[in-house]
């Protein structure tokens, strides 16, 4: 049985609290779930220990419950779930689709030019297979097919990886499987039928989808959001210092995420409560008034 309903998620990386841009695209997926009658579910993309800022997980759902926002099954920690990883990427190596790369970052940036996510990886262990005495990654090889999505915000986007992107990276040098496999599992496990997250992941999209046939899985909708700058024009992150949400003085945070999203609720909405806040936010959902 095909389950039609709607599942979203939000999948936010523990690498510090919560902060203005995360937010919207918490805002953005949870509305959207709730709008449409779905579930809205929580991943914690904690797959990569290095990056992690501990106490950061309890502080983002901390500021979640705070604001209101309530997940509707249980959470899913990357952290524990190489097994399912693992098991993905076997089932791409046994068709032939993964190989070893040994290179260095250097010699990797000395020998390729730059893409739309760094550098385009110019397939040298594929042509030279290396020896494996030392720590390799795994890349996906790549083709020329053009890989095209109608994103419900931005229209149709397309890619070819090969000539874009590159192959990619599935499981660095140090064991940690990349984003972009986990995702892509992670999603389909979840039954996730809508991803609603910022626009700088746009252009991982088609990678996703191309594991997603590769592995026989479902596409879902998506739909990408504005990403909230600072005023030098950076993406708000924990490497531009965004600062975390307040979350004693949740409300007005609420309100300016939503208004960030193209949403102007009136005046008794911005002066009531956080449950008043919702019920209207959920009732006056629309994805035509969001800026593109
Ligand atoms: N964990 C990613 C991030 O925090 C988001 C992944 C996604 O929504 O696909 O940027
Ligand atoms: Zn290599």
């Amino acid at each position: 049985l095909i389950e039609k309903s709607y599942r979203g998620r939000f999948a936010p990386s523990p690498t510090g609290p919560l902060h203005f841009g995360s937010l919207v695209a918490a805002i953005g997926s949870y509305l959207d779930a709730k709008f449409n009658h779905g579930k809205w579910l929580v991943r914690i993309e904690d797959i990569d220990s290095q990056r992690e800022i501990p106490g950061a997980t309890s502080q983002i759902l901390f500021a979640l419950e705070s604001l209101g926002m309530e997940w509707d099954e249980e959470i899913i920690f990357q952290s524990r779930r190489s097994e399912v990883y693992r098991e993905a990427l076997n089932r791409l190596e046994s068709h032939n689709l993964v190989y070893p790369c040994t290179c260095s970052r250097k010699e990797i940036a000395d020998s390729s030019i730059i893409g739309l996510s760094g550098p385009i990886y110019p397939g040298a262990c594929l042509r030279n297979p290396p020896s494996l005495d030392k720590p390799y990654s795994l890349r996906i090889r790549t083709n020329e097919n053009q890989i095209q999505f109608q994103d419900i915000l931005k229209g149709m986007y397309s890619q070819t990886l090969k000539s874009e992107i590159g192959d990619f990276v599935l499981r660095r040098a140090d064991g940690i499987y990349a984003y972009q496999l986990a995702v892509v599992v992670d999603d389909a496990e979840q039954g996730i039928t809508h991803v609603v997250r910022g626009a700088d992941l746009l252009d991982s999209t088609p990678r996703q989808i191309f594991l997603q046939n590769l592995l026989g899985y479902n596409t879902p909708r998506y739909m990408h959001l504005p990403v909230a700058t600072n005023a030098a024009g950076e993406k708000l992150s924990k490497q531009t210092n965004a600062e975390p949400i307040e979350i004693a003085n949740a409300l007005p945070q609420l309100v300016k995420a939503l208004y960030f999203l193209g949403h102007d609720p009136p005046l008794e909405i911005i002066k009531g409560d956080i449950s008043s806040f919702w019920q209207w936010a959920r009732e006056n959902w629309q994805i035509n008034l969001i800026p593109q």
